[in-house]
């Protein structure tokens, strides 16, 4: 089943998760340190903020750590962002459900195709 199309608020708590995301694997703990202290004075202004966080512990970093590249996909994907075609799937065009998009921020497929190169990757 297809995603949708996302809305500013949804492509602005992508770029916070990949913000921080960005931020783990650059080791830029000063970064993440400021994002807690911005989160410590938490109004209901800090809803997305705490949003953004939850989506953030959904994400497998182990996973993330052992891949070399992954600091480049998400840079990638911070890119993709900017040029408003984050969340489109690079190979059907399709919308990737915003499900897959908090586990793998930085995803360029939708799962179907991301199956299908695996499938003929291996
Ligand atoms: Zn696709």
């Amino acid at each position: 089943m297809p995603g949708k199309k996302l809305s500013d608020k949804d492509l602005e708590l992508f770029r916070e998760s990949l913000l921080l995301l960005r931020g783990v694997l650059t080791g830029d703990v000063e970064y993440l340190e400021q994002e807690a202290l911005d989160g410590a004075g938490a109004g209901s202004e800090n809803r997305e903020d705490a949003g953004a966080e939850a989506y953030f512990q959904e994400l497998n970093l182990e996973l993330l750590q052992r891949d070399g590249e992954a600091l480049r996909e998400v840079d990638d994907a911070l890119e993709r962002i900017e040029q408003r075609t984050y969340g489109q799937c690079e190979t059907c065009d399709s919308w990737i459900r915003k499900e897959r998009l908090r586990a793998v921020p930085h995803a360029r497929n939708c799962i179907d195709c991301q199956r299908r190169v695996e499938a003929e990757g291996s």
